[in-house]
This record gives C-alpha cells, sequence and structure tokens, in this order.
C-alpha cells in the first residue's frame, strides 16, 4: 500500500535510511514528532512569523496568547484578522467563553488535542503566543508532550525602547479601530477585573472613565479618557518587560533548545523597507533553521 508522506517526514527517512538496506527490510526509527513554538514580548510579530512560517512548511498554528483564547475583544487583544491568517487554520483563538477562566491546565489539555490532530493531518504544529506560563505548563510540566515531541523554540525579540514606542503607537490606532467600545461591553460595576477576558490590558484601565458616564463636560471626560489610555499603554510595555524577563528565565533556567531573532531592524523602517528587513533578519533566517530542525 502505497503511503503519502508529508514532505519533512519524506526527508526524515531518505536522510536515516541506512545503506545497502532494501526498503522494504527497513524499519525507520520511530522518530519524535516535531513542534516549533514562536514565543516574543506583545508586540514583536510572533503571529506574523508563525503565519509566515505556517505558509512555508504546510503548518497550522495554536494560539497560545492568554487573551485570545477568548471569544470578543478582537481590537483590543490584538487578534489576526482574517486577511492576516492568510488561509493558515488557527486553533484556540478566540472560542473560550469570557467570563470562564481558561487555566494553564485547560491550555495544555486544548493545545495538545490540537497539536495531535495537526499531526494527524500530516502538518507542523506552529504554537506561537505571548503567554509564557501556558507554554512552560506545556512543554516542561506535561510528561506527556515530552514524551511524544520534540520541539524548537524562536524568540522574536525587538530592542525594549523601540518596542515601547511600537507598542504605544499601536494602543492609539486600537482606540481609532473602535477600543472604547470594544472595552465597554466588559466594564464591571463592581470592579471586579479578575476573571476570564476581563484581565486584558485595555479593560480594568478603563473602569474609571465608563464609572464617570454622567460627567458631561467635555474637558473632564477628555482628561479621563486621556489618563486611561496612557495607562494602557504603560500597562502594555510593563507587560513587554515581564514577558521578556520570563523569556530569558526560560532560556536561562530550563535551558530551552532557542533561537534568537532580533526584528529591531524591521521596526526602525517603514513600508516596503520595513517588509524587506522583516523577511531578511526574521522570516528568512527563521525558515532556515525550522528546515535544519526539521531534517535533523
Ligand atoms: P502571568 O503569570 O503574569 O499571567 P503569563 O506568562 O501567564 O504571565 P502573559 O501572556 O504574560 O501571561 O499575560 C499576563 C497578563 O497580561 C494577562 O493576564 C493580561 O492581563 C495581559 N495580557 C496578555 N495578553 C494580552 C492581550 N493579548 N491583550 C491584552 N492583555 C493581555
Amino acid at each position: 500500500m502505497a503511503i503519502s508522506l508529508p514532505a519533512c517526514q519524506q526527508a526524515q527517512c531518505l536522510l536515516t535510511f541506512p545503506r545497502g538496506l532494501h526498503m522494504d527490510q527497513y524499519i525507520p526509527r520511530r522518530q519524535k514528532n516535531k513542534v516549533v513554538i514562536v514565543v516574543g514580548p506583545t508586540g514583536t510579530g510572533k503571529s506574523r512569523l508563525s503565519i509566515d512560517l505556517a505558509t512555508r512548511f504546510n503548518a497550522e498554528i495554536v494560539n497560545s496568547d492568554k487573551m485570545q483564547v477568548y471569544k470578543g475583544l478582537n481590537i483590543v487583544t490584538n487578534k489576526v484578522t482574517e486577511e492576516e491568517c492568510r488561509g493558515i487554520p488557527h486553533h484556540l483563538l478566540g472560542i473560550i467563553d469570557p467570563d470562564v477562566d481558561f487555566t494553564s491546565d485547560d491550555f495544555v489539555h486544548h493545545a495538545s488535542l490540537a497539536v495531535e490532530s495537526i499531526m494527524r493531518k500530516g502538518r507542523l504544529p506552529i504554537i506561537a503566543g505571548g503567554s509564557n506560563s501556558y507554554i512552560k505548563a506545556l512543554v516542561n510540566d506535561d510528561l506527556e508532550f515530552q514524551s511524544k515531541y520534540e520541539f524548537f523554540v524562536l524568540w522574536v525579540d525587538v530592542s525594549m525602547a523601540i518596542l515601547h514606542s511600537f507598542v504605544s503607537k499601536r494602543v492609539d490606532q486600537m482606540v481609532d479601530a473602535g477600543l472604547v467600545d470594544e472595552a465597554r461591553e466588559f466594564f464591571d460595576l463592581e470592579a471586579n477585573y479578575t476573571r476570564g477576558i476581563k484581565r486584558a490590558i485595555g479593560v480594568p484601565e478603563m473602569d474609571e472613565f465608563f464609572m464617570n458616564k454622567s460627567i458631561v463636560d467635555y474637558e473632564t471626560r477628555a482628561k479621563l479618557l486621556k489618563a486611561a489610555i496612557d495607562k494602557i499603554k504603560d500597562n502594555t510595555c510593563k507587560l513587554a518587560c515581564r514577558q521578556h524577563q520570563n523569556i530569558l528565565r526560560l532560556q536561562n533556567q530550563l535551558k530551552w533548545n532557542m533561537h534568537r531573532l532580533d526584528a529591531t531592524e524591521a521596526f526602525l523602517k517603514r513600508g516596503v523597507e520595513a517588509d524587506e528587513a522583516w523577511e531578511r533578519v526574521v522570516a528568512g533566517p527563521s525558515a532556515g533553521i525550522v528546515e535544519c530542525f526539521l531534517h535533523d
């Protein structure tokens, strides 16, 4: 019976097939299946890189952003749009009830199922997102994952000063795109922002603005809105720093097999030049590294 293997597995067989043996006599050594993980602080381009890679490697993406797993707040949590997905299937993106807590254990369970189903289709799973606690729970604390899969981590990094200015501008763009109306849906009269999607940066910060909706004086409202937006920018920058520290910890303490890509140059340019720099310093080298990992 002819079995059609995906390209990367065909390459593995070719590489491991011993000389002198006829193919029928040879039972290949069982290789662990391979998973690519893309990490990086918020705003560095993890989603873009994972989609770039998925278009080249017949892959599907498993989202591991703690807030993007929930339904709703597409602008606030910066979910990829359908157009940005470029037809690549995404798992665990915008599917969880926004009022429940999706724990690390839940993530491990659902992400494992997603990885299995992607593998069954003969495709490469790419796990991408900012939540290091989700990734750590899956890769470090789940013995089943460790026994079944071999993983490789691509770390997208950008100089913190440049990233802070980028994410601040991104918040202004989110406001223009409708952040305030989205956040209003999750305004809590009791100011309880401890569960589910309400923890997303962009929701608790708007509380005072919504709370004081009876104030009609334009200047006071404008001041309250500006204070909320400044807080969102500040908290996003703090999140980026924290995520950066957490990634360093994963690398130093857990000795993960990690490759860092410095995307700063792409962030310093505009338009076509920025796209060229992204391809040259991030997407191109990442594709080469993944190619080696798959055929290793
Ligand atoms: P922690 O233990 O601090 O929760 P973590 O690695 O588990 O860290 P992170 O992805 O760093 O998780 O998220 C921490 C917090 O940052 C979230 O609880 C949320 O408040 C905020 N956050 C994360 N991702 C987003 C997002 N896409 N949009 C808005 N806020 C987010």
